[in-house]
């Protein structure tokens, strides 16, 4: 069987071999590429990537072509996706970008994503996405990254790092005001009650102190009343 260059790429994914996912890497703070793990779990961090196009069939000798189909980007919540920039996993017409001009050109620039190995203050300034997009004040301070400091391959910039920090708080504040708005009536009723329950064992504790300190004076009064007179000064000589 040969994977003859008249074959068509197929487009169906491929389960014997699995190819949309990998190891997860990122960057330390000293700007080494590195693995990542889970804060939790310690297991290595994986990552979803684009299927890829394969000449041959599954049966006989499939080889997959490797075609560029997607652009790691910082996305405006804050997470790094593979963005695909060609329309289908047979899409070989290098020629024609217009889907790529579309997911990073329109709507990337409408929403501030920014290409891993991007300055985005770079970015704001040559007009490659709004400067209402970017939300860290850091992150355009007017003094953009200059090609030698970034790049595809290249550690993010101080701007790039501003930014995806920023992004990220951004969301948290948000899920966690959407979380408290999708509450169940349920849930508040809930919440509430643990709130009075907590206030009313307070007052419980607080109480019983009392009490205590009440029998403690009470007893020590008693004490003192049954305590024998002291003996008369006079007489009894
Ligand atoms: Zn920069």
């Amino acid at each position: 069987m040969s994977n003859g260059q008249d074959q068509e790429p197929i487009l169906w994914c491929n389960r014997a071999e699995p190819t949309r996912t990998r190891f997860a890497f990122g960057w330390d703070d000293n700007g080494n590429r590195v693995q990542l793990f889970d804060d939790k779990t310690g297991a290595p961090r994986i990552e979803k990537i684009p299927q890829q196009p394969h000449l041959g069939t599954p049966l006989f000798g499939l080889q997959q072509l490797r075609v560029r189909r997607s652009v790691k980007t910082l996305c405006d919540d804050g997470n790094e996706r593979e963005i695909v920039v060609t329309n289908a996993a047979a899409h070989l017409n290098d020629t024609d970008n217009s889907y790529e001009r579309y997911q990073l050109g329109t709507k990337g620039r409408n929403l501030g994503w920014i290409p891993t190995g991007s300055c985005p203050s770079a970015m704001v300034m040559m007009g490659q996405i709004p400067p209402g997009t970017v939300k860290a004040e850091a992150a355009k301070d007017g003094a953009p990254c200059s090609a030698a400091v970034v790049g595809y391959g290249k550690p993010p910039c101080r701007h790039y790092k501003a930014e995806m920090a920023k992004r990220k708080e951004l969301r948290r504040i948000d899920d966690a005001r959407r979380a408290e708005a999708l509450k169940t009536e349920e849930a508040k009723l809930m919440e509430s009650n643990a709130a009075s329950q907590k206030e009313a064992a307070a007052a419980m504790t607080a109480l019983s102190a009392k009490v205590v300190d009440a029998v403690a004076a009470i007893a020590a009064k008693v004490s003192d009343d049954a305590a024998p007179a002291p003996a008369p000064s006079k007489g009894g000589k």
